[in-house]
């Protein structure tokens, strides 16, 4: 006798990247379902937002070619647009360092990269092909409870290497210091990143808003199959009902027997509060520590240009600036992000905006004053990625309650690609059932 009730209406709770990839793949197998956003735009921490009159993005972001999944699902709703320009692997650190590395196999891309690098003397070069070669014999496994920085100082990687290249890529990848950060997650990047299939090591810059990147066609693209899609619908509880779940909100209630609760971890368990046997889950969920990202909008005069569409800075407090108008045509507009930015409040919003600015100015000539500035600040932007944080699996100890998010079980640190991955293995989760 089958135990499971047969699929009538899966509920996706957040329609952020992974709620969404989670309703694509719904939608593909007709599956009835709907996604309650609380937000009146879909796209959660990837999102659109408009400023005066400019689309902005609330976080600047990058993908690479590793991100097979979201790549997948973005040319799947649109198929047509080109939402995002994809180049070679390109680090390029205003005035100390430049690497571009051809299209080549893993690891010779890096290898020939490396040897035509400016800003490294041989014994670095040398020093950072040990690294990979050392990690591809090794497996890409770090020593249990290791971070970072304690990676890189077993590993011998002398000063010019962890400042120009793998600190950056730790902190831009894992939103956490590399002295905190879980060393084997940033194995796992720098495995997938750079020793992975071809293109993996790819660039990927979003071309356009992260709404129309995404969260719109994918919306268009369930609701012309089996979704419905409801903004500006906060979840306020969830309940067992016979062996199915109800879902309530505050104007009405909807009955289904699988939920996808895809909302950001620290908002997820004040919905589980009538569900006992996820007590274990809400409460390690409390233990995540959360570290914000802030982004700087500048807006120069339109002929204002950056030597290169990301560029690098050691010299704090953002790390990369974005020429949007290389990337998406708002010409003079500079996006910078300052990620792991534990000491937030050390500045007003005026203030910062007027730090970047004068950082710029040290490494772009003859830069104009700004006209125009915004900054946006997410204070829970992702979880500290450190070593010994245990993250929890899609299927929860309720049977047809699934969790998807960046947070849940994944080798990524909190990207696009974890939240996207997580979506899709809850809807073949439901898809089980049927
Ligand atoms: C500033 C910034 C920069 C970033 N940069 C990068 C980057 O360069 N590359 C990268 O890969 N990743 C980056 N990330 C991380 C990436 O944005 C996240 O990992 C990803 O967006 C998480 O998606 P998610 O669907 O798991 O969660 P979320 O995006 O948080 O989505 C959860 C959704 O649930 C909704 N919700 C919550 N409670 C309810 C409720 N009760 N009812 C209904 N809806 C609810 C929320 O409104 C939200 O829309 C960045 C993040 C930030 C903030």
């Amino acid at each position: 006798m089958r135990e499971t009730p047969p699929v009538t209406h899966a509920a996706i709770i957040g329609g952020g990247w992974a709620g969404l990839a989670a309703a694509v793949t719904l939608a593909d197998a007709d599956v009835p379902h709907t996604v309650f956003e609380a937000a009146k735009s879909l796209g959660g921490r990837a999102r659109r937002v408009d400023v005066d009159g400019r689309v902005l993005d609330n976080g600047l972001h990058i993908l690479i070619g590793a991100y097979r999944e979201t790549l997948a699902l973005v040319r799947k709703v649109a198929p047509a647009a080109a939402p995002y320009r994809r180049l070679p692997l390109t680090l390029e650190i205003a005035d100390r360092f430049r690497l571009v590395c051809p299209h080549l196999p893993a690891p010779f891309h890096l290898l020939a990269g490396l040897a035509r690098a400016h800003g490294l003397d041989w014994a670095d070069r040398f020093a950072a092909a040990r690294f990979m070669i050392g990690q591809r014999a090794d497996g890409f496994r770090a020593r249990p409870g290791e971070t970072v920085a304690a990676l890189l100082e077993r590993t011998r990687q002398p000063p010019r290497n962890r400042t120009l290249l793998w600190e950056p890529l730790c902190v831009a990848a894992l939103n956490t210091p590399p002295a905190e950060a879980d060393a084997q997650v940033f194995l796992h990047v720098v495995r997938d990143g750079l020793n992975g299939a071809a293109g993996a090591s790819d660039l990927v810059l979003p071309a356009t808003d992260f709404g129309a990147m995404l969260p719109d066609p994918a919306a268009a693209y369930v609701t012309a199959r089996s979704g419905t899609v409801r903004t500006g619908c906060a979840v306020k509880s969830i309940a067992r009902a016979g062996s199915g779940f109800v879902v309530r909100n505050s104007d009405d209630e909807l009955a289904c027997t699988h939920v996808i609760c895809a909302t950001d971890p620290a908002r997820a368990a004040s919905l589980w509060r009538e569900l006992p046997e996820l007590a274990t889950l809400a409460a390690s969920l409390e233990t995540l520590r959360y570290l914000p990202i802030v982004s700087i909008y500048l807006q120069y005069a339109a002929a204002v240009r950056l030597s290169s569409p990301m560029l690098g800075f050691v010299d704090g407090p953002a790390q990369w600036a974005f020429d949007r108008g290389a990337l998406c045509g708002q010409h003079g507009l500079i996006g910078a992000v300052a990620s792991a930015a534990v000491d937030i409040d050390r500045l007003s919003g005026d203030a910062l905006a007027a730090e970047v600015d004068a950082q710029l100015r040290r490494h772009v000539p003859d830069l104009p004053s700004p006209e125009w500035h915004r900054v946006i600040t997410e204070r829970r932007a992702t979880f500290a990625c450190v070593p010994g944080m245990s993250r929890p699996p899609q299927r929860t100890a309720l049977p047809r309650f699934l969790l998807a998010g960046d947070y849940t079980a994944s080798d990524y640190p909190a990207t696009l690609e974890a939240a996207v991955r997580s979506g899709i293995h809850c809807a073949h989760a439901v898809l089980e059932d049927r």
